[in-house]
């Protein structure tokens, strides 16, 4: 056994059980000797009560409880920065070993919606979002991803905010399905009863299009399934979207049909999501291209209205050209929605996700 410590003095051989889902946690306990139903026990001190000492979980077996300290941890990386909007989107920023994360809350009228990251920076580098522009560091562990969950949960309490996580997106830093194994991993928890217990309809992993990936995923999990496309043709999409000489738009499509004709999270059809930059993918001939484009896969469409920063030379499309080419794809038949900006004061909003520290908070 290697008994290095780590900067929290905990041996590196030891277990965080926040990297286990259900079934890999049952094996782990199984290993320790404990009973079957110890995994439920174990998960609903984690996911209910919020619970990281294993002394306070007393209906589980002391011999148990012993082996479990041995031989893991549950630890969560805390949140050190908290910025909030004056539309009430909370940003906090999760420091890993020197390396940063954004996660992001945005309560509604009837649902409040944490986005999450699947990663350290991103390499896929579409040119109008600023988390690709800051390059790949690296993948996010089971753990860290479900530690945004669980502070974002504890800090909400803390802060007496009555809006429960009711939606996940997975939209924060970071391309999901370059993080397969992880990210389905922590969507078991995140769908688990004896974990988040969200339904798979209220779940959204939001992708480029990594078709390997995406045509691994049918098999793996049923959750709701955004695409990013953002542009009508393959000519736009190489240039603001480098993956696209990879996967083009037919790949990507064509892939996330078979995903929608396997699922049941997405009934009322796969979300497109479509930046809108002036000038650039936004004319009425482009709209008509679109529908086009999407004439064969059941689909709804969300415009999402470009959020700055400093960098690329884009414009946001004005008002009325985001209605005009709404009004396009409505009269096409496409239901369309138009993002309402969320925490653009806070840099928190869609595409401005850097992990860029301002100032620390006092817990
Ligand atoms: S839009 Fe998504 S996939 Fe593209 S660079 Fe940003 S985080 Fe990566």
């Amino acid at each position: 056994m290697n008994n290095h410590i780590d900067i929290f003095n905990i041996p590196i051989s030891k277990i965080n059980l926040l990297d286990l889902n259900r079934q890999n946690l049952k094996y782990f306990l199984i290993s320790l000797g404990a009973k079957n139903f110890c995994t439920e026990q174990v998960m609903s001190w984690i996911y209910n009560y919020y619970c990281d000492d294993f002394n306070k979980m007393l209906n589980i077996s002391i011999k148990t409880r012993k082996k479990l300290y041995e031989k893991s941890y549950i630890f969560a990386s805390e949140f050190i920065e908290e910025k909030i909007s004056y539309d009430g989107t909370i940003k906090w920023i999760t420091d890993i070993n020197n390396q940063k994360i954004e996660t992001v809350y945005m309560p509604e009228k009837k649902r409040s919606t944490l986005c999450v990251s699947s990663q350290i920076g991103c390499s896929l580098k579409c040119h109008f979002c600023a988390t690709g522009q800051e390059g790949f560091q690296r993948n996010l562990k089971v753990s860290e991803i479900i530690a945004q969950i669980w502070q974002a949960n504890k800090r909400l309490k803390e802060k007496n905010i009555k809006k429960n996580i009711t939606n996940i997106v997975f939209m924060g830093m970071g391309e999901p399905l370059l993080n397969l194994k992880n990210v389905v991993s922590a969507l078991t928890i995140i769908l688990d009863e004896y974990g988040f217990g969200l339904s798979k309809r209220r779940v959204t992993l939001s992708t480029s299009g990594i078709v390997p990936a995406l045509d691994k995923l049918r098999n793996m999990i049923d959750v709701s399934l955004a695409i990013s496309l953002h542009a009508p043709n393959d000519f736009i999409r190489n240039i603001i979207m480098p993956i696209n000489r990879k996967y083009n738009i037919s790949s990507v499509l064509s892939s996330a049909l078979k995903y929608f004709k396997y699922s049941n999270a997405n009934r009322g059809g796969i979300t497109i999501e479509y930046v809108m930059l002036d000038r650039i993918n936004d004319s009425n001939e482009h709209a008509r291209q679109l529908s086009v484009l999407l004439s064969k896969i059941p689909s709804k469409i969300n415009l999402i209205p470009w959020n700055s920063f400093s960098g690329p030379s884009f414009l946001c499309s004005n008002t009325d050209r985001i209605n005009m080419f709404a009004n396009i794809l409505r009269k096409k038949g496409f239901t369309t929605t138009i993002r309402k900006n969320r925490g653009e004061d806070i840099n928190a909003a869609c595409g401005q996700l850097t992990g860029i520290i301002t100032n620390y908070f006092k817990k």
